[in-house]
């Protein structure tokens, strides 16, 4: 019996877990496929790799903190994890181990029209923003990205081929007036609520800007909508949360282990009814 799982640290209040063993049940697979989360310290990642496919593995997600490192141990990269720098889809086979990126398409199939000739921001410079930041750019959108600490920023926009922007002007805030899709890619809004405020100031985005004629993507969900989302939405925006975004790459992780088309709709029924934050 095949057996995937994710693998992340921490790792248990994944919502994978749930949402594949749903899509497995549902193709009717849960006889043959069993999927689990694995929680690995970051020293122990690439050992334990190592050890998973004479464990009976098939392949394994990879989450938090493990997606770059994941990239550098694995014998045959695909071209986008290569671009990307990060891998979220290990597959073993044959003593060697493929590695692919669904979060990129992932999040491209979540978004209601192709991103083509839009201008879009992307908000961080983390592992979720290096994919965000390719997947656009490779759909056809001009891409900029911000990310707190500006160093990582020029990397990624130097690795990806997109621009760097930093917040301008006496009020520092990023014009949301100048983009038609914003992603956000950090982890502000993982936390709950604070101040009220508090997470908008974090990312430098004058969010009261947003209207009818933004998309917004907030990578980041949990129990409650982010400030973000929030901000967004009384501005008339269209919204995209995290956890679509989930099934969408959980759905083509599925995809490249399985080879049959998983059922988005009770993946999407899974996680709905399960709160927790993160892939
Ligand atoms: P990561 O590599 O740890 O990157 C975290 C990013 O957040 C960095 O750019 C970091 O900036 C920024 N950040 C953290 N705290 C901040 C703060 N207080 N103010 C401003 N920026 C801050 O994580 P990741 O893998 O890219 O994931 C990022 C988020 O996306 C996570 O919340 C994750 O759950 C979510 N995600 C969701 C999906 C999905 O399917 N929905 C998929 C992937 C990721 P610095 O560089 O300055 O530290």
């Amino acid at each position: 019996m095949p057996r995937l799982a994710v693998i992340g640290h921490p790792v248990a209040h994944s919502l994978s877990p749930a949402m594949q063993t749903a899509a497995l049940r549902e193709m009717g697979l849960a006889g043959e496929w069993t999927y689990e989360a694995i929680d690995v310290e970051p020293n122990e990642f690439r050992r334990t790799i190592g050890q998973l496919p004479q464990g009976g593995f098939a392949g394994v997600n990879v989450t938090i903190p493990h997606k770059r490192e994941a990239f550098e141990i694995v014998d045959d990269p695909s071209d986008a994890v290569r671009a990307i720098g990060a891998a979220n889809t290990l597959s073993f086979g044959g003593g060697r181990i493929a590695a692919e990126n669904t979060d990129a398409p992932g999040l491209i199939a979540s978004l209601p029209e192709s991103p083509r000739g839009r201008r879009a921001l992307v908000l961080g410079a983390g592992g979720a923003a290096r994919a965000a930041a390719w997947a656009l750019a490779d759909a056809g959108a001009a891409v900029w990205v911000w990310n707190r600490t500006h160093k990582k920023t020029e990397r990624l926009a130097s690795d990806i081929g997109v621009r760097p922007v930093q917040p301008e002007g006496m009020n520092r805030a990023l014009a949301v007036s100048r983009y038609e899709i914003v992603v956000n890619a950090t982890s502000v809004g993982l936390e709950p609520p604070g101040r009220p405020g508090a997470d908008l100031k974090a990312l430098h985005v004058d969010a009261e800007s947003f209207t009818d004629k933004h998309l917004l993507v907030d990578l980041v969900y949990g129990e409650s909508e982010t400030e973000l989302v929030r901000a967004a939405r009384s501005g008339g925006a269209q919204v995209v949360d995290g956890r679509e975004v989930l099934v969408q790459q959980g759905a083509a992780s599925l995809r490249i282990w399985t080879r049959q088309e998983p059922p988005i709709d009770a993946m999407r029924r899974a996680i709905h009814a399960k709160p927790t934050d993160e892939p």
